[in-house]
Order: structure tokens, then C-alpha cells, then sequence
């Protein structure tokens, strides 16, 4: 398969933003791989050489690609400077370059997709001396066989910024309407992609065995999968409405973990799906000591004071997010895991067995240690009971409870009632916070001038259209130093036009590319004329006075923000809601 295909795809892609029309493209692309190219042509689709959790990035500073451009191009470093000035993308200034071309490669030659695929791999891939003019040399020589569109996408890839407003709920349709020529597989193959983790390897068994071998995948140690969620309700009686007799635990404030162990070799992954597995040495040696030679088990990561025996607030805990210093930090700060989940014992995907059978399992494998504890856990049929249990949980510094359907599988990557978080609510706070995705930036007026942007257009999520619809404009939450943070940080992802996945009616000084999440606190959900989220023909919903707690939060990302249907969920709930001081 020529790149130019994929290149003339992805052109008109970016100019389009009816997502019907933006899955045909894709289905019919997809189509024109063979089975060796599809999973390469994924990765590519998502702007990567690999799924996220191998933490490949094809990044490359944008001097070096400027140095390609000119080099390939045969254009100086000034002018290659001078026009991403003025058009502020590099894809567009290889593009316009490329149709000026002072220069022809020797041996112009078309590009295939598994050669693009091989050298963005060796741009990620090339470390130490002489790397810098390794990655410009791959560069320069696919760039010297480009066209002016081929040029654009070759660019942006390294660096990072595809433009394309394509998230995998689309590319997931695609994938159905290549194979079945409508939407009839998609939960076949999200369930495989859910386990998996990685479009490149789902979409290849796809090709290679056909549905069937999708059906066939499973769980496997050392790849995560992609977490379970909560739903919410306002209440311990509907949660009993709603459960009948259930597990309810404490819910801890952390960070989530999947320990991962094949052998002696232990794996950690964040809520995220990053490799976390350097940060917590002390998890680590302690996960080799588990006794399953195959194993894959969920908790929370928190910090622990095993003088007092208390966990510590999650803002002490995320301190150990960290790539320096780790050794000391694990010794000043240790981190416990309180186990909730398993999901694979040598040999057995636990995943399709009740979840009071996997709490048998852990509750066997689990020795309570300094940094292995067991989620404390009530089985009860009464309101009463969960409310009783709730202040003691509390009372130990915990977020809330975690009610658990006792006959529900884990279903990986779903927001389901197989749990049901139940936090406290203050008096006019929202009972719980929304991850909310940064759309918009608004220049600040009076004092906060001299910042810069200081107020965000903030959006929830639609992953069904995989669109973004916003629900606030939030200013108030932030240090000084945090803001000035935040606008170095965002700078590189402002664009001049509205990305194609934000659905709004109002006009920010700045458009942001969805990448950063703010977790947003408020007073309530009210009816808006003027946000786009839950909209009908009148009124959308929107945050009352908004707030962001605690900064930026990397460990959440934009696919896993608070979702449209929660918010309006929220909204119906907000009325039922017995209030505490
Ligand atoms: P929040 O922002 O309220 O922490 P969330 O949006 O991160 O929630 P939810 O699905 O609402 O995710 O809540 C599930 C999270 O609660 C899990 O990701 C996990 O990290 C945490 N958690 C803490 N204790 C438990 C427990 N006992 N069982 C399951 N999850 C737990």
C-alpha cells in the first residue's frame, strides 16, 4: 500500500467533520491494506508507531525537523523558521515547501506504508550519540521522496501533532465497516481491543482470522487491560434498590494499578496504561513474592504511613509519580496496594467469573503486608449497613464507598453498575468531580494579564460521535506558578482553527488540540442556553460556579474523561441527593 494513500486520506479527513463521512474514509483506506500493513496503518491512524503502553514516541524536537525540512527541501533554517511563524504548523510548512522544492531527491521513489512505518519506528526508537542526525537523516530521505501532502503528514508525525480528530470509537466503527459493511462487529472487536489494549494487534487478527479469531482473544499477562469503571448513584438505599445484596468497599484515593507478573518479571500499569512499573520498586519486590507464576491483579496505589497505619491524601501520594529520585522517595514515602480486582491466575481469565468468586481468589492470594493490603469489604443487604460502614470509611480518611455487584464479571473498559461509587456531598457541591478536557483558552483581563490565558473552555465527552461538547468557562482553582505552567505546557497544542472533535457555541481566544484534563469541582449542573453538552433543541448543561482541584492531571486522559451521559445522569440525580453539612 502506497503512504500516498493514506496521506490523501488523512488530507481529507481534516477538512471534514461529519463523523459518517470521516468513518467511510477510514473503512475504505482500511481496505486497501494488506495483512501485513493493517496493524502498522493503526498506529499510524492514532499518531504512533505502537499502543500507548509500550511508551513509544516517535517525538522528535521541532529544530530537528526544522533542519529536515530545510535539508530536504533545500530551503534555509531561516526561511523554514520564518514561514512556520507565519503558518504556525510545521505538517503546513513542509506542505508549501514541498510544492516549492528547490531540490529532488536523486532517486525519487514512492513511499510504501511499511517503510514509513519502519522509519518513524527508528526516529522512536534511536537513542544516544549521533541519534539527532540519525532521526534528521531518516527524515530528510522520506521527505526527499514526498509529495507536498505526504510531506505535511511525515512531518506531523514527529511531531506529534496529527490533527486528524479521530479517536479510536471511530476507528473502531471503521474497522466493523471494512469487515462487515456496518457497525455489527464493533462490540465484537472493542471487547478484543478492551482486553488488548492495541489496535495494530486487533485489527491484524481481524485480517488474518476473521471475527471468530477476535472472539478468541483473552487476557494476557504483561499486556494491560483497559480498567473497569464505576457508575454513580446518589444514595445507599437505590444502591440496594439497584443491587439487592452487594460488596461495598472502601473506596481509596489514589492511584490505580494493574500489577502485572509473568515468572519472576512484574509489570505495573497506571488507570493510563503507562508502564509505571520503574516508579514503585517497593510494589515490585513485593508483587515477585505473589504466589501465581501467571497473574494480573488490580489495586490502588497510595501512600501509607505504617507508624499510624493511614493512607495518605491522594495529593501525597501522586508525588510518587515520578522519574527521579524514585529510591529515596519509595523510602520516605512507601506505597501500599490495596488489591480490589484479579483478573488472570495461571492459566484462568477470571474475567467471566462473578466477582464474589474473584474476591475469594484475592482473599487467598493476598498476605496483608506494609504494601499489599486487601480492600476492606462488608457484604450487606441493608442501607443502613452501607451508610454505617460509609462514616467509617470516612473516618479513615477515604473517599467514599465502592458498591459491587457480587454476580457481575469485570468488564473491562466499561463504566457499568457492576460498581457504584458513593462519595459524600457537601452542601452546594457537586457530589462528585468532572474530569473535563481543556477546549478553549480565554486571555486573562485585569491582574491575570500578565499570565497570559487564564480562563479554559472546558468540554465533556460523547464517545459515541467521539466528539467533545463543552459544559464551563473555569478560571478559578489555580496558582500563579500552576497557570504560568499550564500556558508554557499548552502552547504547542493551540491552533488557530476549531479542532473538528469540539462541538461548541462559543468563541474562545484560543482553540486547544483535547489533550489535558482538569478534574472540576462546582456548585451544581444547571440548564444552559449557551454550553453544548446533553443539548437538545434549547439547552445544554452547564457547570455552576466550576473550580479546578489540584492543577493538571496527568494521569487522566482525554478518552477516559467524564462522559456526557454522566453528566446529565448527575444532573437527574442532583435533586435526590440528601445533602450534609
Ligand atoms: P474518581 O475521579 O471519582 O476517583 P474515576 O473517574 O477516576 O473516579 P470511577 O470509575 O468513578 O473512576 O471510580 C473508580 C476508581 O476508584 C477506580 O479507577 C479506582 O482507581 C478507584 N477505587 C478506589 N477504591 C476502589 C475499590 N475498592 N474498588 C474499585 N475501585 C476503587
Amino acid at each position: 500500500m502506497k503512504f500516498a494513500s493514506v496521506a490523501h486520506a488523512f488530507e481529507k479527513i481534516e477538512f471534514i467533520s461529519s463523523r459518517l463521512e470521516i468513518t467511510g474514509i477510514l473503512a475504505e483506506l482500511f481496505s486497501k491494506a494488506e495483512k501485513e500493513e493493517i496493524g502498522n496503518l493503526m498506529y499510524l491512524c492514532q499518531g504512533s508507531v505502537a499502543p500507548k503502553f509500550k511508551g513509544v514516541d516517535i517525538g522528535m524536537g521541532e529544530k530537528l525537523v526544522e533542519s529536515a525540512i530545510a535539508s530536504a527541501m533545500g530551503f534555509s533554517k531561516r526561511e523554514v523558521e520564518e514561514l512556520y511563524f507565519k503558518l504556525g504548523d510545521l505538517g503546513l510548512v513542509s506542505m508549501e515547501l514541498a510544492s516549492q522544492r528547490k531540490q529532488r531527491s536523486l532517486f525519487s521513489r514512492e513511499l510504501s506504508i511499511n517503510e514509513v512505518y519502519s522509519s518513524m519506528m527508528k526516529i522512536a526508537t534511536s537513542g544516544g550519540s549521533g541519534s539527532q542526525d540519525l532521526k534528521i537523516k531518516v527524515l530528510v530521505d522520506l521527505l526527499g521522496n514526498a509529495s507536498p501532502v505526504e510531506a505535511k503528514f511525515l512531518t506531523r508525525f514527529p511531531v506529534g501533532a496529527m490533527r486528524l480528530g479521530v479517536g479510536d470509537p471511530t476507528i473502531l466503527d471503521a474497522l466493523s465497516i471494512r469487515a462487515a459493511g456496518d457497525k455489527s462487529l464493533r462490540e465484537t472487536i472493542e471487547r478484543a481491543y478492551n482486553l488488548r489494549s492495541d489496535l495494530g494487534l486487533v485489527a491484524t487478527i481481524l485480517f488474518e482470522k476473521g471475527i471468530e479469531g477476535l472472539k478468541g482473544i483473552n487476557v494476557e499477562a504483561g499486556v494491560p487491560l483497559r480498567p473497569a469503571l464505576g457508575e454513580r448513584l446518589p444514595s445507599a438505599q437505590e444502591i440496594i434498590k439497584k443491587l439487592g445484596k452487594c460488596a461495598v468497599e472502601g473506596k481509596y484515593d489514589g492511584l490505580r494499578c494493574q500489577l502485572h507478573k509473568k515468572g519472576d518479571e512484574i509489570t505495573l500499569f497506571s488507570r493510563k496504561l503507562e508502564n509505571i512499573t520503574s516508579m514503585f520498586p517497593e510494589v515490585v519486590a513485593a508483587g515477585k513474592k505473589l504466589n501465581a507464576k501467571e497473574l494480573i491483579i488490580e489495586g490502588e496505589a497510595l501512600a501509607f504511613n505504617p507508624a499510624t497505619e493511614e493512607f495518605y491524601p491522594f495529593q501525597v501520594t501522586i508525588q510518587r509519580k515520578r522519574k527521579y529520585g524514585i529510591e529515596k522517595m519509595s523510602e520516605d514515602l512507601p506505597l501500599s496496594l490495596v488489591v480490589f480486582d484479579v483478573i488472570l491466575i495461571d492459566g484462568t481469565d477470571c474475567t467471566v467469573k462473578p466477582y464474589s468468586e474473584r474476591r475469594k481468589i484475592i482473599e487467598s492470594l493476598i498476605e496483608e503486608n506494609n504494601t499489599f493490603k486487601l480492600s476492606r469489604q462488608i457484604i450487606t443487604d441493608s442501607a443502613e449497613k452501607i451508610n454505617e460502614f460509609f462514616e467509617v470509611c470516612l473516618e479513615a480518611g477515604l473517599e467514599g464507598v465502592m458498591a459491587k455487584d457480587l454476580s457481575a464479571q469485570y468488564t473491562a473498559g466499561k463504566r457499568k453498575f457492576a460498581w457504584v461509587k458513593l462519595k459524600r456531598s457537601y452542601k452546594g457541591e457537586l457530589a462528585d468531580t468532572i474530569d473535563a478536557v481543556i477546549l478553549g483558552l480565554f486571555v486573562g483581563k485585569g491582574k491575570k494579564v500578565k499570565f497570559g490565558y487564564s480562563a479554559f473552555l472546558c468540554g465533556v465527552l460523547d464517545p459515541e460521535k467521539d466528539v467533545f461538547r463543552t459544559i464551563c468557562k473555569v478560571s478559578s482553582g489555580l496558582s500563579e506558578e500552576e497557570l504560568i505552567g499550564i500556558n508554557q505546557l499548552i502552547k504547542k497544542d493551540i491552533v488557530s482553527v476549531k479542532p473538528k472533535e469540539i462541538e461548541s457555541e462559543i468563541e474562545p481566544d484560543a482553540w486547544v488540540v483535547p489533550r489535558y484534563v482538569f478534574e472540576l469541582t462546582a456548585d451544581e449542573i444547571t440548564v444552559s442556553p449557551v454550553h453544548t453538552c446533553g443539548r437538545n433543541t434549547k439547552s445544554g448543561y452547564a457547570l455552576r460556579f466550576p473550580r479546578i482541584k489540584g492543577g493538571l492531571r496527568f494521569d487522566k486522559d482525554p478518552s477516559s474523561a467524564t462522559t456526557e451521559k454522566e453528566v446529565i445522569d448527575m444532573y437527574k440525580m442532583q435533586s435526590s441527593v440528601e445533602v450534609q453539612d
